[in-house]
């Protein structure tokens, strides 16, 4: 007879910080998540409405719904994106920032999609994927990370330090802070199943120049399943080795991260 295999426990999700009273002493400062995806995305697997749901009973301010640009397989269409007026953007207390994560495709900084997509969004994230990236020199992959900074467009960056391309950190840092863009300390990088062996040491350097540097980050959870939201379990152990400054988090501050980048 044929063995049925059980899932490696490595790769099973890790819902401890739900119960954990430490985890939800923390959890009571955090008033937003920009970073989440719904099953439009094509590989995340919650809907719109439970995400909403969700957001509301973890008390967020603000959450953002950012889904894959269309050169992540699977992902929606640009009409997807042109079509999200329809969505009522205020949920009781919390407010809903719909947009996109687009993706940073080459070493110039080009993103996907076009502008006339990109102006309908409330909120622009950019990453680099290896679905959809051509990298180059770690100097080459630094200035097609920086333009993607100065490209005026872009608010946050999502994930510069999961090791995709490998990056100069203190170029990155300082044109972020020129640029007042936020670059993300992503908790999802983190998991076990996702392998990027430099997540750690290139994260707590952000982090390390960032504080040097008096420059604001955000904690993304990068959700793609609704419980996940707000989940920044594998941010915090980061946060304490290098001491960051709670005032240089804008999670904790939704006047701070609305100031921050300039929005309404
Ligand atoms: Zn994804
Ligand atoms: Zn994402």
């Amino acid at each position: 007879m044929k063995m049925k295999m059980p899932p490696s426990e490595r790769d099973l999700p890790n819902y401890r910080y739900l119960c954990s009273p430490k985890m939800t002493e923390t959890m009571k400062k955090i008033e937003l998540d920009i970073h989440t995806h719904t099953i439009a995305s094509g590989h995340a697997y919650s809907t719109l409405s439970e995400m909403i749901a969700e957001g509301q009973r973890k008390g967020l301010s603000i959450l953002g719904i950012t889904e894959h640009g269309e050169s992540i397989p699977g992902t929606c269409n640009r009409i997807y994106f042109r079509n999200l007026h329809v969505i009522p953007r205020q949920w009781g207390e919390m407010r809903l920032l719909l947009g996109a994560e687009l993706n940073i495709l080459d070493t110039k900084g080009t993103l996907d999609m076009d502008e006339d997509t990109w102006k309908r969004l409330d909120i622009r994230i950019a990453g680099i994927h290896r679905l959809c990236w051509t990298g180059g020199t770690v100097e080459e992959n630094t200035a097609g990370m920086v333009a993607a900074i100065r490209n005026p467009w872009t608010h946050i960056i999502s994930h510069p330090g999961d090791g995709t391309a490998e990056l100069l950190f203190e170029p990155v840092v300082l044109a972020a802070k020129e640029t007042h863009t936020l670059l993300e300390i992503n908790s999802s990088t983190f998991r076990p199943s996702r392998h990027f062996p430099h997540a750690r040491e290139n994260n707590l350097e952000i982090l390390r120049l960032c504080k040097q540097y008096d420059v604001p980050i955000i904690l993304g959870s990068d959700a793609h399943f609704a419980l996940d939201i707000a989940n920044y379990e594998y941010c915090y152990p980061l946060l304490a080795e290098t001491e960051f400054p709670d005032e240089l988090i804008v999670n904790y501050d939704q006047k701070r991260f609305l100031g921050y980048l300039g929005l309404q």
